[in-house]
């Protein structure tokens, strides 16, 4: 491929230069917010291999993409996913490759995982209690997950952090308990506002619980939270420090507060479409290229397509707002 000198930059400026590949559209649980409890997975046929999403990163690291975040469905469930990251790792422009993961895999593979090239882990914890993990999951796995996040602690992983999603009516409880086992654990928490991406599609907005509401829960036990400087204004999250030194904390609010005016994010799904947005309707066919042994600059093109189609914003607070056909775990969160 020619290496192109002009980057992913769409109509607004946002340069993309963060990508997010799903590795796979299946998991071990089956959280409400995001996938079915009857699921048809795709045929495994359907997924990119590990050669194809390669050849795909290598097309978009041509054009400034430089940051990877593996996720799916959940990416541990996906055979040899070490294999993967050991080979995403050695593509000379990469230099930041992290995993969004549920968890219950975690201890047994962190150390491959590390070992392989990855250097940050999301873990997702939306609670510490049983009832809540199995209320929002619908199986059992919340010791698993506490499990996986002490050896990845163990193993020094270059940043680990907690991502919970907050639910009205569900995990008002597990604000104070979250916030306290991060202190105390000494790891970034960040609330994750429930969006409009559940596969069976009964998400209300009086279930967003907001930013700001879970803010005020935090701030009214552990005294105040300050604005934390803002390394790079891409970043989904809105970022505070406890005033008495202990942690971290971060608010993603796609609900309350949209941040697409910064959003350097794309992403391309186990079967190989790309999408410029998680609330995207349309999709470009990245397999289809491979497949046929298309050439890079064929790549480049849909890259550079779906960069430029890209809107402002995701809308979920318009009337004309449409939610995408694919749920979640189809896209890769
Ligand atoms: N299985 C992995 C996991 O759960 O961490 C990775 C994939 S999951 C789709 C990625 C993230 O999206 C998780 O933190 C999950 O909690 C979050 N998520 C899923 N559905 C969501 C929704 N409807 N609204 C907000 N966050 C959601
Ligand atoms: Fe699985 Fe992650 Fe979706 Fe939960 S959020 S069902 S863990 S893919």
């Amino acid at each position: 491929m020619s290496r192109s000198p002009i980057p992913l930059v769409d109509s607004l400026g946002r340069r993309h230069n963060n990508l997010r590949i799903s590795v796979t559209d299946r998991c071990n649980i089956r959280c409400f917010y995001c996938m079915p409890e009857q699921v048809q997975f795709l045929p495994r046929a359907e997924l990119l291999t590990f050669e194809e999403i390669v050849r795909f990163v290598r097309a978009a690291a041509a054009l400034g993409v430089n940051k990877l975040r593996l996720t799916g469905g959940e990416p541990l469930v996906r055979a040899h996913l070490s294999e993967l990251i050991r080979q995403l790792a050695d593509i000379p422009e990469i230099n930041d490759i992290a995993l969004t993961t549920n968890g219950v895999l975690l201890a047994e593979q962190a150390a491959d995982l590390k070992e392989a090239g990855l250097q940050r882990l999301n873990i997702s914890l939306d609670g510490l209690r049983e009832e809540t993990f199995q209320r929002i999951a619908r199986r059992e796995g919340l010791q698993r997950v506490l499990e996986g996040i002490q050896v990845a602690q163990q193993l020094g992983f270059e940043k680990i952090r907690l991502n919970a999603v907050a639910i009205a009516g569900i995990t008002e409880e597990e604000i104070v308990p979250l916030g306290e086992f991060a202190r105390h654990q000494q790891l970034e928490l960040r609330f994750i506002e429930f969006m409009p991406l559940d596969a069976e599609g009964n998400w209300q907005q009086d279930q967003v619980l907001s930013g700001a509401t879970i803010r005020g829960c935090l701030e009214k036990e552990f005294g105040a939270l300050v604005p934390a400087n803002r390394k790079d204004a891409s970043q989904p999250a809105v970022d505070y420090v406890f005033a008495d030194g202990g942690g971290r904390i971060g608010f993603i609010n796609p609900v309350t507060q949209p941040f697409c005016s910064d959003c350097n994010r794309l992403r391309i799904t186990a079967e190989g479409k790309i999408r410029n947005c998680l609330f995207s309707t349309t999709e470009w066919d990245a397999r289809e290229v491979i497949r046929r042994g298309g050439e890079d600059h064929e790549l480049e093109a849909l890259l550079r397509d779906c960069i430029a189609a890209k809107k402002p914003g995701h809308g979920i607070d318009s009337d004309e707002f449409v939610r995408p056909q694919r749920a979640m775990y189809e896209i890769g969160g």
